[in-house]
């Protein structure tokens, strides 16, 4: 595209916005959109929004009060009526000449009175209609911003070429790239304007289609030593003694996992399922059938306490199985850590659980047939690509706790196959969630000193760890201090997070599963995966810092047991928003449910919303109001999939070979 050319002081306040090329000036798109609408005096009313056209009939006058305060006054003529108009604090309008034409921009007084807002020089014609309302800085002014627009969509009519072929254009009823962006910013009408929106929202909604879709079709090579033998009588024998019966859903999805092994393509499938839904138990059964089929399996979990507790588990489920099973992560000792590196090396490990470190370059597996990440709603695109590309292509498992709706699923996660677990072992469990407009529970201590002495211990989380100036949110050591001084060793409690070292952090959450800490004191670091069965109650202080996935894995931390769980959500925020967000997860204890809302909310480039969930956000797409679009898209980008070598699909098959050679720039 051609670039316009700028003086260095519009430059830099054009690139504070984010703009540095003309594509970039093209795609700053308006947040909202303002209807100027003509309407008949006789339908005016006080105070109402109005717009006329007229001559200058009287001089300008101004009048000056207080410090740098101003009002002017003159009178317009229109063909029937004659309007005092007053505008303040806006002294350029003094030179306005009796005779000219204008039009003027205000509310309506009565009276014949006009407060003007804006006064411009042009015909009302021109005025009217809807107009871009852009988020810009005082450095760069709507009317210049506009003007700037105009000139780069005039001068690169021939270079903005669409992305989306003809063939779908035509039969989704969409406009070319130029003439969509031309009705963003200079809507004609408000039906024009619906269809320029609904294509640019198209056109980012299938391109990550394309993208997903492919990255599925270079991932799926069809190879018969993907083929994993595995022997299925040892592996129900083993199924069929764990001290439980597996759930439909959970046989359900083992079933679909030891096929995907046994196939001849790399398994590339995502596990989603509530909080306590059960999935460890079936990624353990799917590491198990790796091992009968004589390769490694590994689990990889977000953070040390979880890698821990998984690996105490994995210990216990297959205690007398002569399986060799180690931990990794970063804190093993280094003579420890080299000799399992050999083990892991020559084959003598079959299992291994662990942290990030499980992926350093110096890790090697003999032939590793597996790779599990548990808590996947942590990692994003990027993360995936670089464990598919882990070793001789090892099936690829990754759960998510951030469970969404499957049709949703298929469209977002279109790189993978997703499973899903809807039913929970422990169905009807209740977890009873309040919201305490203020940050302290002393409100509700009765109910939860009552609650410590029947012997259920309890989470304190905090969103920080030290105190700030930057944050004000209550932290981890201000409030295990006022604990300890209100209790006055009643109850004994503990401090636990990130900061800590691990021994401290070992010991800590140890004593708190046997018991000997009854509250704990704690940051997110308990968020996803811990499971201790006596801890039922829980109280979040500046819940509404927290995101809702992330509050809604929080409390799946309770209710583990055969006990009923107890949730305290406490905010001082009184933020309407904020509030009804809250409200939320008071209301819902389905996950499923819960995370269609948290999609529903956000907002185009939640940038938070990303981290939270490892879900793709989309700039003007909403994946829950705009879902039939998205679902559409997939089908139709897998359409294009098949028939690339079409010209009319060049764009398409240039923009893959792109990402396919540069997919670490597009996947970051
Ligand atoms: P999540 O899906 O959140 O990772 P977990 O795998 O931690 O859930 O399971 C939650 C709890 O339910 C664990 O204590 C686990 O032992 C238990 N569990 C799993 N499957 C069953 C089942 N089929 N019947 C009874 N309890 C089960
Ligand atoms: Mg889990």
């Amino acid at each position: 595209m051609k670039e316009v050319r700028l003086t260095e002081k519009k430059k830099e306040a054009l690139a504070q916005l984010g703009i540095e090329k003309s594509s970039d000036v093209l795609e700053y798109f308006p947040y909202r959109y303002e209807t100027i609408e003509d309407a008949p005096y006789s339908s005016w009313e006080i105070n109402s929004k109005v717009v006329v056209e007229g001559i200058v009939t009287s001089k300008p006058s101004i009048y000056r009060f207080g410090r740098n305060k101003s009002v002017i006054n003159f009178v317009i003529t229109t063909e029937d009526n004659t309007f005092k108009v007053a505008v303040f604090n806006q002294i350029w309008y003094l030179k306005q000449e009796v005779g000219k034409r204008i039009v003027v921009i205000g509310k309506y007084e009565g009276n014949g009175k006009i407060l003007a807002t804006s006064i411009i020089n042009d015909s009302l014609e021109n005025v009217l209609g809807i107009k871009p309302v852009y988020s810009l800085k005082d450095k760069v002014k709507p009317k210049y911003f506009s003007q700037l627009i105009a000139k780069v969509l005039e001068e690169n009519r021939d270079e903005i070429h669409s992305f989306i072929p003809m063939s779908l254009r035509e039969e989704n009823h969409l406009l070319s790239r130029y003439a969509a962006l031309k009705d963003i910013h200079f809507p004609r009408s408000s039906s024009s304007l619906q269809k320029a929106i609904k294509t640019m929202k198209y056109e980012e909604f299938f391109k990550f289609q394309c993208f997903m879709s492919y990255r599925k079709q270079i991932n799926r090579l069809f190879d018969d030593r993907y083929a994993k033998k595995i022997d299925e009588k040892k592996l129900n024998e083993m199924i069929g003694d764990l001290p439980f019966s597996l759930t439909n859903d959970q046989q359900n999805v083992v079933n679909e996992i030891v096929n995907d092994l046994k196939s001849n393509y790399q398994m590339g499938r995502l596990l989603q399922g509530d909080v306590g839904s059960g999935k460890t138990i079936v990624s353990f059964i799917a590491m198990y059938a790796t091992y009968l089929a004589g390769q490694q399996a590994c689990l990889m979990a977000p953070t040390e306490i979880l890698a821990k507790q998984h690996f105490n588990n994995i210990q216990r489920v297959f205690n007398g199985y002569n399986l060799r099973i180690e931990l990794l992560y970063s804190g093993v000792p280094n003579i420890q850590r080299k000799q399992i590196l050999q083990d892991i090396k020559n084959g003598h490990i079959d299992f291994v659980v662990g942290t990030h470190a499980l992926f350093q370059q110096d890790v090697e597996f003999h032939n590793l047939g597996l790779i599990i990440t548990d808590e996947q709603h942590r990692f994003g695109v990027k993360q995936r690509q670089l464990l598919q590309d882990k070793g001789n292509n090892p099936d690829i498992l990754l759960m998510s706790a951030t469970p969404i709706p499957r049709t949703l699923a298929t469209s977002l996660y279109g790189d993978m196959d997703v499973s899903t677990i809807s039913e929970t072992p422990n169905k009807g469990k209740v977890i009873h969630t309040k919201l305490l407009k203020k940050n302290s529970f002393i409100p509700v201590i009765d109910e939860i000193e009552k609650l410590l002495d029947e012997g259920n211990q309890m989470y304190v989380v905090c969103a920080t760890i030290e105190k700030s100036t930057e944050v004000l949110a209550r932290n981890v050591n201000d409030i295990y201090n006022n604990l300890n001084d209100y209790f006055k060793g009643k109850y004994k409690l503990g401090l636990l997070h990130g900061q800590m070292d691990e021994e401290q952090k070992d010991a800590v959450q140890s004593a708190f599963s046997n018991h000997e800490i009854d509250i704990l004191v704690t940051t997110t670091v308990v968020e996803v995966g811990v499971d201790v069965k006596n801890a039922n109650i829980m109280v979040i202080y500046d819940a509404n810092r927290f995101g809702l996935s992330q509050l809604h894995q929080l409390r799946g931390r309770i209710g583990r047991g055969s006990k009923e769980g107890y949730c305290y959500l406490l905010t001082n925020s009184v933020e309407e928003d904020a509030i009804e967000r809250l409200n939320i997860i008071v209301e819902n204890n389905d996950g499923f449910e819960i995370s269609y809302r948290d999609l529903q909310l956000r907002g185009p480039g939640d940038i938070l919303g990303y981290r939270q969930s490892g879900l793709p956000t989309f700039r003007l797409g909403n994946v829950v109001e705009d879902n039939e679009l998205l679902q559409k898209t997939r089908l139709d980008a897998l359409k294009i999939l098949k028939d690339l070598d079409n010209p009319e699909n060049t764009r398409v098959k240039e923009y893959l070979q792109e990402i396919q050679e540069n997919a670490h720039y597009y996947l970051d």
